[in-house]
């Protein structure tokens, strides 16, 4: 189906965006998964309105359901890619777990970067053979051993960009239940992962056991597909996972818009619900 913008993530940043672009009659789907910032949270006594405090989650639910009331589609579905297309009204394919749909403006506002595992080595070798983005540096790895870390639908997807280009891929869950997942030159591997070794580059992935598994690169793909995620995908520029974006909450990217606290700063609804507003007026513009 096709919208006029699509916002990612349905926490403060990405809902705030959509009660002001469904009011300037844009087409408009929010796209969440369970975990938002606010979940976590206890209650929060420091946003304005509320006396005696509020409880994230339920800001989160009212939140989702005032978007719906106004006519907004909110619907929960992980969001495993999103790609330009060279269309001149639709310019991005975002891709769930179930569905695709085009927009002519894409939002993102995941959050907090979530799907680094705390793995020895991991952060040691980024760029020296650890990469989060198959589609960008899976073409480095042609006819090598590569590995994916991970194990849900995020995790299909990057290996799934990698099958034709590299020889073998071994999924590596991490302790977490084999996917239901099937192709020639890919294996897939449960136990737990103690650590990556190299000396200049990436060598081996040594198991909770002792195993050792050699590999050329590491492709890390744990839990779901976060903003910077999305964005380094899109040619995006961000600095250390947090999206860059200019005082228009936009972009290098035309049509590409981030705020909330992908975009860094400081990490509190207010400051989401303000960049949401701001990205979801300025969107306006460009459909
Ligand atoms: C323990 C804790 C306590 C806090 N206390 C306070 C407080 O007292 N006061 C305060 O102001 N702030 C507090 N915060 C911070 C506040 O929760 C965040 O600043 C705020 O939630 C950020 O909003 P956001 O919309 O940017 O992201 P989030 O609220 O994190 O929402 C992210 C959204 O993106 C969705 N998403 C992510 N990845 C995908 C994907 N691949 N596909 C589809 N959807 C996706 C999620 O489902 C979610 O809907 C606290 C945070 C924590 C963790």
């Amino acid at each position: 189906m096709d919208y006029d913008i699509i916002i990612i993530g349905a926490g403060p940043a990405g809902i705030s965006a959509s009660l002001y672009t469904v009011r300037a009659n844009k087409k408009t789907l929010v796209l969440y998964e369970d975990l938002s910032s606010l979940e976590k949270t206890h209650k929060i006594e420091n946003y304005y309105g509320f006396e005696n405090g509020i409880d994230g989650k339920d800001l989160y639910e009212t939140g989702i359901r005032q978007a719906k009331n106004l006519g907004v589609d909110v619907k929960k579905e992980e969001v495993i890619k999103i790609e330009m297309e060279n269309n001149t009204n639709y310019r991005f394919v975002v891709t769930t777990s179930s569905h695709s749909y085009k927009s002519k403006v894409v939002i993102l506002a995941t959050g907090n970067k979530k799907n680094k595992p705390k793995i020895t080595g991991i952060e040691k070798f980024e760029g020296k053979g650890v990469s989060y983005c198959a589609i960008c540096d899976g073409f480095f790895y042609r006819n090598k051993d590569v590995a994916v870390i991970g194990s849900g639908d995020y995790a299909i997807s990057e290996t799934n960009d990698l099958i034709n280009v590299v020889k073998d891929v071994t999924i590596l869950t991490n302790g977490e239940k084999a996917p239901d997942f099937r192709a020639d030159n890919v294996k897939i591997e449960t136990r737990g992962i103690k650590e990556i070794i190299g000396n200049d580059k990436v060598e081996e992935v040594e198991l909770e056991d002792g195993t050792k598994i050699k590999t050329d690169g590491i492709f890390v793909a744990q839990g779901i597909a976060g903003s910077s995620d999305f964005a380094k995908k899109l040619g995006a520029i961000t600095n250390k996972d947090k999206i860059v974006v200019n005082e228009k909450m936009e972009t290098n990217i035309e049509g590409l818009y981030a705020c909330g606290d992908c975009t860094g700063g400081l990490l509190q609804v207010c400051k989401a619900v303000y960049e949401g507003a701001i990205a979801g007026l300025e969107s306006i513009r460009k459909c």
